[in-house]
């Protein structure tokens, strides 16, 4: 079979299914290719900070999401070994003044649902094996999980939104990356009747790593983590052929904060590992594989807990351009100006929070910064200050396409701004 659309989204992640619904709200006919059957449970803190809630509005799912989250975030902790301190995190003065903690298996299950209430086509449990671009249009590949099945679908606008720890989707592009000791490898657990004061978020600091914990919907908590991939061969020396799941939460456990959290609470579920992780900028347009979204585009080191700010509102601005350029880019025209303009929003609201979390994450993983300890325990005011600089304070940079028009005001002549030419092979 070959179906045509306007638009192809590859993913059913936040940033796929947010431009899958934003487009199709505004009357794109648009299709989704999510791998994965859901609900799925991911590997993420589960953290959304508050200015995502005004976009979740946008999107039309505000009130199931309030319904189903975690109550609101307005603490922030840092716990390393024995030591503790907690500090306000910063109100956002427009909206919603506080972040919520939903499971991913909730969240991306919602967003997907409303994508394909308002229209796009979902293909589920489909993979995109590969793309390419032929006669203006985008030729993907579609197979499935079954042997031998397969079908190809054509678009005017692809928006490669598949994450950034599984390979590219394009063929010939996939890359062996070299193995490093400062590779992250990522974990998550969920917890029941664990003790963790509500509205609370503690970051948690130990050699080799950073994780955190955070009370969602339904009374689970949430430990997130990354570890070096030296800390973490360290760790399962030591836990004596354990799993890795079993090694991580003894590390975990080396902060006082977590073994409280956990005496008596029973784990739901295994621990999910990914790795590994890289974050970083990657190129945000190519020719064959399209506009880059969420963290194709690129990542934050997850100690800020700021991906889903960066997928959902990465969509936005994304797609705000998509708009802007509709005719032209559905009748074939060349993509590389929007890629301009994308590039330019995305690097303005962006690059500064991955610059932040690369240091933060730097400093939590060393024990030479246990020196800090002392100064911000007498001022916690740094870690709110810190939580603002990591975004958790700005307003998302658009909050619906019809700000589009006041984004391009803004922004410089498109001479300006240069092409983003990497291709994704590089990423
Ligand atoms: C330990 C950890 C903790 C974190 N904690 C937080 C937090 O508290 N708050 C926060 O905001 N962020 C957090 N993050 C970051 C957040 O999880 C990511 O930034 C976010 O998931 C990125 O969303 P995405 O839609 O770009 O990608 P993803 O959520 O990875 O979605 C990509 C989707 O694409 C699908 N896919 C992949 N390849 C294909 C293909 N070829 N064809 C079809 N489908 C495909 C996948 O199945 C997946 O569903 C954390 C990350 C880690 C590692």
């Amino acid at each position: 079979m070959t179906d045509r659309f306007d638009a192809l989204v590859i993913g059913g992640g936040v940033a796929g299914s947010t431009a899958a619904i934003l487009l199709a709200a505004a009357g794109w006919n648009v299709a989704l290719v999510e791998k994965r059957a859901f609900p799925r449970r991911k590997v993420c803190g589960e953290c959304i900070a508050a200015p995502n809630l005004a976009l979740l509005d946008a999107l039309g799912v505000g009130d199931e999401f309030r319904a189903l989250a975690g109550p609101p975030l307005e603490r922030v902790g840092l716990y390393a070994g024995d030591d503790e301190l907690h500090a306000k995190l910063p109100r956002l003065r427009d909206g919603a003044p506080y972040g919520r903690a939903l499971g991913r298996e909730r969240l991306d299950t919602l967003l997907l649902a409303r994508a394909q209430e308002l229209g796009a086509a979902v293909y589920q449990p489909w993979s995109v094996v590969d793309a390419a671009r032929r006669d203006g249009d985008h030729v993907c590949t579609l197979a499935t999980n079954r042997a031998g099945e397969s079908a190809t679908v054509t678009a005017a606008v692809l928006i490669d939104a598949h994450g950034s720890w599984e390979p590219s989707p394009m063929a010939g592009m996939r890359t062996r990356a070299e193995t490093r000791g400062s590779d992250l490898f990522a974990f998550k657990a969920n917890f029941l009747r664990a003790r963790l004061e509500p509205g609370l978020l503690p970051v948690l600091a130990f050699d080799g790593g950073y994780g955190g914990m955070v009370l969602g919907g339904g009374g689970q908590i949430t430990i997130a983590c990354c570890v070096r991939r030296d800390a973490l061969r360290g760790a399962r020396a030591d836990a004596a052929g354990g799993s890795a799941g079993a090694a991580v939460e003894d590390l975990l456990r080396r902060c006082a904060g977590v073994r409280r959290a956990l005496d008596g609470a029973e784990r739901v579920g295994t621990w999910l590992s990914v790795g590994p992780i890289r974050p970083g900028r990657r190129a945000i347009w190519n020719e064959r594989g399209g506009f880059a979204v969420g963290n194709a585009a690129g990542e934050a080191h997850p100690i800020l807990g700021e991906g889903i700010s960066m997928a959902m509102q990465g969509a936005f601005l994304l797609c705000a351009r998509l708009e802007q350029r509709r005719d032209e880019l559905l009748s074939g025209s060349r993509q590389d100006g929007v890629a301009r303009l994308y590039e330019r929003d995305w690097r303005r609201a962006f690059a500064a929070r991955i610059r932040w979390a690369a240091l933060f994450a730097a400093l939590a993983m060393r024990p030479a910064s246990r020196a800090l300890l002392p100064v911000l325990k007498a001022w916690p005011a740094l870690l709110t200050a810190g939580a603002i600089v990591g975004g958790k304070a700005h307003a998302a940079p658009v909050t619906s396409l019809s700000t589009c028009k006041r984004a391009s005001v803004r922004l410089e002549p498109e001479s300006r701004a240069k092409v983003p030419s990497a291709p994704a092979a590089q990423r």
